[in-house]
């Protein structure tokens, strides 16, 4: 013990490390106080007492040195603090910035929240009946050709869904009415890459069905949409179309927002630029998805998000949003 105090004596503590290892050392569980009354089981009843006491003055004495060399330690680390110059700019930090399919997805969003649309969610990975069977597009129908995608497994028939619209008919078959829904999400389609299409890419589809739903409604609810986009003074018109699972059908123009309406490269001299496809729900993908398509009737719309991100930025080519270039992203706030 005399060797140990004087070991002690002689040490110099200054920095953490030492005083972690001298803790570890003599203090530890492993440690030298505690194997020295480890030693007391050896010690003749007599000579207990006298040796206890040694032992606790040894005890004591290595604790003082540990906590005198700890405030010592605490103040040099004050002394050091106070040496750093708090006015020396900081180290900047990237923070990066939101991708502009999000941004564009949430301003959508926002707007039909607004108009009381809850958002839906549903599988990426489907099977036929919910992505094209109940949509009223059934096998072999021609328009499924303009629909191309990735299958998983022939039989069953696993695919990755081509549109949100199997959100849709789920919702839908759970029965509960009325609906009135936003649907964002990533399709599939077996596209060749290039500047114009992609194999992935991103919609919004809406959905409303409740007792007396009108064309009217749609085209309201959709100008209102518009305008909230893209400004005040943007004008829409709406030319007949095709759907299979809408009738009638309608596809929605913009007047364009590069050229105002004069003609430009983007609305390729037209003054209008396509933005989405809707039509009243088809009577008989309400019966499909077990709705009484006497009592209901309900209007759908789907769109691009690329497309009005596009619009909204001049952007001219899709690859873009997926290719990961910051010079690219960090435009976007
Ligand atoms: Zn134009």
């Amino acid at each position: 013990m005399e060797a140990y105090r004087k070991e002690i004596e002689g040490l110099e503590i200054v920095t953490p490390q030492q005083l972690e290892e001298y803790r570890i050392k003599f203090l530890g569980t492993k440690g030298i106080v505690k194997s020295l009354f480890g030693e007391m089981k050896n010690v003749p009843n007599e000579r207990k007492k006298e040796f206890g006491q040694v032992l606790n003055d040894f005890k004591q004495f290595a604790e003082t040195k540990y906590e005198t060399a700890k405030e010592q330690s605490a103040g040099n680390g004050q002394q050091a603090v106070e040496e750093i110059d708090l006015s020396l700019p900081g180290d900047a930090m990237q923070t990066g910035s939101r991708h502009p399919i999000n941004l564009v997805r949430k301003r959508i969003l926002d707007i039909f929240n607004r108009l009381g649309f809850a958002v839906a969610d549903g599988p990426e990975i489907e099977d036929d009946w919910h992505n094209f069977t109940s949509l009223n597009l059934p096998e072999h129908h021609p328009a499924r050709d303009m629909q191309d995608t990735f299958y998983i497994h022939q039989n069953p028939d696993w695919l990755l869904r081509t549109h949100t619209s199997n959100v849709q008919t789920r919702e839908m078959e759970k029965g509960k009415l009325p609906i009135r829904i936003i649907c964002p999400g990533r399709v599939y389609r077996n596209e060749t890459i290039s500047a114009r299409a992609h194999c992935f890419f991103h919609q919004v589809e809406g959905l409303y069905i409740d007792e007396h739903v009108s064309f009217a409604d749609l085209k309201q609810t959709l100008y209102f949409f518009v305008q909230e986009l893209f400004g005040k003074d943007v004008k829409v018109r709406f030319r007949p179309s095709y759907f299979p699972f809408t009738e009638p059908s309608a596809e929605m123009d913009i007047s364009c927002l590069i050229c105002g309406g004069d003609g430009c490269r983007v609305c390729k001299h037209t003054g209008w630029v396509e933005i989405l496809g809707c039509g009243m729900v088809h009577p008989k993908v309400l019966e499909n998805c077990g709705i009484d398509s006497n009592k209901y009737t309900g209007y759908a719309f789907g769109m691009g998000i690329e497309r009005i991100a596009m619009l909204l930025y001049q952007i001219n080519d899709l690859r873009l949003f997926s290719e990961n270039d910051v010079r690219f992203l960090r435009q976007f706030v």
